[in-house]
């Protein structure tokens, strides 16, 4: 089979590798879709990973095989692939931190090689923790493989948004309009918040208000702070979600979240960052500072549900379609993102 292999920063090979062999409780997934996510593009662009690997997770596909002690599965179903399951006994299961589980960030599917995700490849093989505890669900007749493939991103941005306790009525900054950005604004939107965005393209700006923002604003605007106060009673909002690493989109947040209000770390900083501040402004204005990583295995029937009965519209945030083997250039888009570009799906 096909697949892009990882062999090193910013060195991806598109290779015939051996389709992955399974064993009794194993499952094999032809990948039909996989979206691109910053998570890859992260592990593609910097040493954080040894290679070789092959990454994507964000899969849906069809049965193509089961081991000979899989009951429940049969070859042809149409399924979402979870990449993690949490162990849901250790200290941080028990805790719901099952994002910091050991068995949640060891276990995970594969093409090959170390597991690392392996969705950009013709077929992923699905262990057996991850068969038996829901980590295949099944995709109804009406969905796509194309929306199925945002059940994954619509449970990290869910559980961001469940973190930060966003409810009806509460007002919630999202800086960054991209692909991540524009979905916390439609999932605030559905938990009945008002979203407020901000973007440095203008292109992305309009996108916000089309898919539900109240308000979006260039993030370079001198006026942002005294124009957020305006539209949340001289307050403020409740929530900022920081959907890009920026410094500056940091001390906005600050300047924007009211009183008693939280402050959530989404997007994943470069690992020099730095950011000093006085705690003071933690201490006195009683702001929370929040991250949320990954995804939650108690939000997963909740994302999908979200997603299959499309209470979002996450067909409004595909822009792009690329085949497997152009997934280089689809990180290159990513990377350097033209007016209109937002999810990058890619096709094996
Ligand atoms: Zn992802
Ligand atoms: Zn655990």
């Amino acid at each position: 089979m096909k697949a892009q292999v990882f062999r090193g920063v910013n060195q991806l090979s598109y290779e015939e590798i051996p389709v992955p062999t399974l064993e009794p409780d194993e499952v094999l997934v032809k990948v039909q879709v996989v979206g691109l996510c910053q998570s890859d593009i992260k592990k593609i662009r910097y040493p954080l990973y040894e290679p070789p690997r092959i990454f994507g997770h964000e899969t849906a596909g069809t049965i193509a095989s089961v081991g000979d002690n899989v009951k429940n599965w049969q070859v042809g179903q149409r399924v979402a692939v979870m990449h993690h399951i949490p162990c849901m006994r250790c200290a941080y299961c028990l805790n719901e931190n099952y994002s910091m589980c050991d068995v949640y960030k060891n276990i995970s599917t594969t093409a090959g090689f170390n597991a690392s995700g392996g969705g950009f490849a013709e077929y992923v093989k699905v262990p057996g923790h991850i068969v038996q505890n829901g980590g295949l669900i099944p995709i109804p007749d009406d969905i796509s493989f194309e929306e199925a493939s945002f059940v994954e991103p619509t449970n990290c941005c869910l559980k961001a948004v469940k973190k930060a306790q966003i409810a009806p009525g509460q007002t919630v900054l999202i800086t960054g309009a991209g692909p991540i950005g524009l979905m916390f604004i439609m999932l605030v939107k559905y938990f009945g918040g008002r979203a407020i965005a901000t973007d440095l393209l203008p292109s992305r700006i309009e996108k916000a208000l089309n898919v539900g923002a109240e308000a979006a604003f260039d993030a370079r605007d001198a006026e942002l702070s005294a124009k957020i106060h305006a539209i949340t009673d001289g307050l403020g909002v409740d929530v900022t979600l920081l959907a890009v690493p920026s410094e500056k989109a940091f001390f906005q947040a600050l300047d924007c979240t009211r009183k008693g209000g939280k402050i959530l770390f989404f997007a994943e900083f470069p690992d020099e960052v730095q950011i000093p501040i006085n705690p003071n402004l933690l201490y006195r204005r009683e702001i929370d500072l929040m991250g949320s990583y990954s995804s939650s295995y108690r939000l997963q029937n909740l994302s999908a549900d979200i997603v299959f009965n499309r209470r979002i519209d996450v067909e409004a945030l595909i822009s792009d379609r690329y085949p497997l083997q152009n997934l280089s250039q689809a990180v290159e888009q990513a990377i350097a993102p033209t007016a209109e570009t937002y999810k990058i799906l890619i096709y094996p």
